[in-house]
C-alpha cells in the first residue's frame, strides 16, 4: 500500500496506524468476531441531510468515513478484515460524490476482502460461523441488526450441518473502548493539532467580543477560524453565551446580544481528522472585569490550576475533581454564597446549585470520549496517554437562592485539555490566554 493511499496519511497519523489498531483488536478478540457499522446520514429536514459523521468505533478501526459501510473482524482467521461498502455507481456518484467501492476498500483501506453492501446477508453467516462470541452493538442501525439476526438464525438452523452460531453477543465497548482510552503517539499528535486549532478559533472569537455584537457573530468568528486553519468543522455546537445565558450549561442558541458589562462564555471545539479539541473561556464584553466578576473568575481559575496540578499517573479523575471542588467551595464561602465548615459543605454537596457538573471528560475521536472512569467500583488510576478536559465553573443563576445582586447572572467556566504524561500533565491548549488580564486584553481587538 502506498503512503498516499494509507488512510493514516490522510488523517495525519503515522503510516500503518489503523492497521496497528486492528492488529491489537484482533489479538484481543481471540476466537471472537466483531461487527461494526459506519452509520448512515441523518435527515436535517425533508430531503436534506446533516453532514455525515461516521461512527467513531468504525472510523477508529478503519480510517474510513463512508456511509453504510460495515466492518467484520474475525480473530484467528487467515483473512481477518472484511469490509462491505456501497458499490460504485457513476450516476449516483455524480450527485453525492465518489464512493471507494470494494476495490478501493482493499487497495486504500487494507481490507483482506471487500464486497458490495448488498452481499452482506449472503456473506455474514460465513464470516460469523464458529466464532465463540460476537462483539456487536445492537440498536444503532435497524438494517444491520436485521442482517446480524438473520445470520445468527441461519447458522443456528444449520448446526446439524456443522455450522455454529456465536454463543453470546457482547457489547464491543468492553474491548474497543479500553483500547481507545489510552492514546497512541500518533493520536496525541492529532489531539495536539485539534487543540491548537481550537485555541485559534476561541482566540478569534474573543477578539470579536464587544458590547452590541450578537453572540452569533462571535460564533461565526470561532468557526471561520476553525475552517480557515484546516479543521473539518466544529466538534459540537459552539456555545457563545452572554450574561445569564452562561448559566445554561449547553446553551447554543447564540441568538442573544452582548450587553455592556456582561461576561461572555465561549465553549468550542475544532474537529481535525475526527480528533477533537474542547476549550472554554469567559471574558468581559468590554475588556475589563468588574470587581465581582474578577473575584469569581479568579476562584474558577485557581480551581482549574489546582485540578491540572493534580493530574499525574496514579491519580484519578475523582482526585482531579476533588482538587477543583475544594477551591470552588472555599471560594463560595469567601464570597458569602455558602457558609459552614468546608468538610460539611463538601459532604452535603451544598455547592451543587453553583457547580453541577463534573470537572473532566475523556477526549478523543468523541468529544465526550469513551472508556470507563471507574474499575471495580473505584475511580481508576490515570495512565500516560489518557487525554481529558479540566473544566471547573461557577454558575450563579439570577434568582438563585442566596445570590447577592452583584453576582446574579454570572456564569464562568474555564476549560483546557490535558494529556497524562510519565510524570504529570501536558496542557494541550496553551494557545489561548487564560490569565484575567491577558484574556481581557484580547477582547474586541478584531474588526468593527
Ligand atoms: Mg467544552
Amino acid at each position: 500500500m502506498s503512503d498516499e493511499r494509507d488512510p493514516s496519511a490522510q488523517a495525519g497519523l503515522p503510516p500503518g496506524e489503523f492497521a496497528a489498531r486492528r492488529a491489537r483488536v484482533l489479538a484481543a478478540l481471540g476466537p471472537d468476531a466483531l461487527v461494526v457499522g459506519a452509520g448512515t446520514p441523518v435527515t436535517y429536514a425533508r430531503d436534506v441531510e446533516h453532514r455525515f459523521r461516521v461512527d467513531s468505533d468504525f472510523y477508529w478501526l478503519t480510517g474510513l468515513a463512508e456511509p453504510g459501510a460495515v466492518l467484520v473482524l474475525r480473530g484467528g482467521a487467515e483473512q481477518p478484515f472484511t469490509l462491505f461498502v456501497r458499490p460504485r455507481e457513476p450516476e449516483r456518484e455524480a450527485w453525492t460524490g465518489p464512493r471507494i467501492g470494494p476495490e478501493g476498500a482493499v487497495a486504500g483501506y487494507g481490507a483482506d476482502r471487500a464486497y458490495p453492501l448488498g452481499e452482506l446477508p449472503l456473506q455474514l453467516p460465513e464470516l460469523l460461523d464458529g466464532a465463540e462470541r460476537l462483539h456487536f452493538a445492537p440498536w444503532k442501525s435497524a438494517a444491520l441488526d436485521q442482517a446480524v439476526q438473520r445470520a445468527l438464525g441461519e447458522l443456528a438452523l444449520k448446526e446439524a450441518q456443522g455450522r455454529r452460531a456465536p454463543g453470546a453477543i457482547v457489547l464491543p465497548a468492553e474491548l474497543l473502548h479500553e483500547l481507545r482510552l489510552v492514546k497512541s503517539a500518533g493520536e496525541l499528535a492529532a489531539l495536539r493539532r485539534a487543540a491548537e486549532l481550537t485555541a485559534q478559533g476561541v482566540a478569534a472569537g474573543i477578539a470579536r467580543v464587544a458590547p452590541g455584537r450578537r453572540e452569533a457573530q462571535v460564533q461565526a468568528a470561532v468557526e471561520a477560524a476553525f475552517l480557515e486553519h484546516g479543521a473539518s468543522g466544529p466538534a459540537f455546537p459552539t456555545i457563545v453565551a452572554a450574561g445569564a445565558h452562561a448559566c445554561c450549561l449547553h446553551y447554543s442558541d447564540n441568538r442573544g446580544a452582548i450587553g455592556a458589562g456582561e461576561l461572555v462564555l465561549i465553549d468550542a471545539g475544532a474537529e481535525c481528522a475526527l480528533y477533537n479539541g474542547d476549550i472554554s473561556r469567559t471574558v468581559p464584553a468590554d475588556g475589563r472585569f468588574a470587581p465581582a466578576q474578577r473575584a469569581v473568575y479568579e476562584i474558577v481559575l485557581e480551581a482549574e490550576q489546582a485540578a491540572i496540578a493534580a493530574v499525574r499517573p496514579g491519580a484519578t479523575l475523582q482526585a482531579v475533581h476533588d482538587a477543583a471542588l475544594a477551591v470552588l467551595v472555599r471560594g463560595l464561602v469567601e464570597l458569602g454564597l455558602l457558609s459552614g465548615p468546608l468538610e460539611l459543605l463538601l459532604e452535603t454537596r451544598a455547592y451543587r446549585s453553583f457547580f453541577m457538573h463534573r470537572t473532566s471528560h475523556w477526549l478523543g475521536v468523541d468529544v465526550h470520549d469513551v472508556g470507563r472512569t471507574h474499575a471495580g467500583g473505584a475511580p481508576r488510576p490515570l495512565v500516560p496517554g489518557m487525554v481529558f478536559t479540566v473544566e471547573p465553573g461557577l454558575y450563579l443563576a439570577p434568582g438563585a437562592e442566596g445570590v447577592p445582586p452583584e453576582f446574579a447572572g454570572l456564569g464562568i467556566r474555564l476549560e483546557d485539555d490535558v494529556a497524562v504524561t510519565a510524570d504529570g500533565a501536558e496542557v494541550l491548549t496553551r494557545g489561548v490566554p487564560i490569565a484575567p488580564d491577558a484574556v481581557a486584553a484580547l477582547v474586541g481587538t478584531e474588526g468593527p
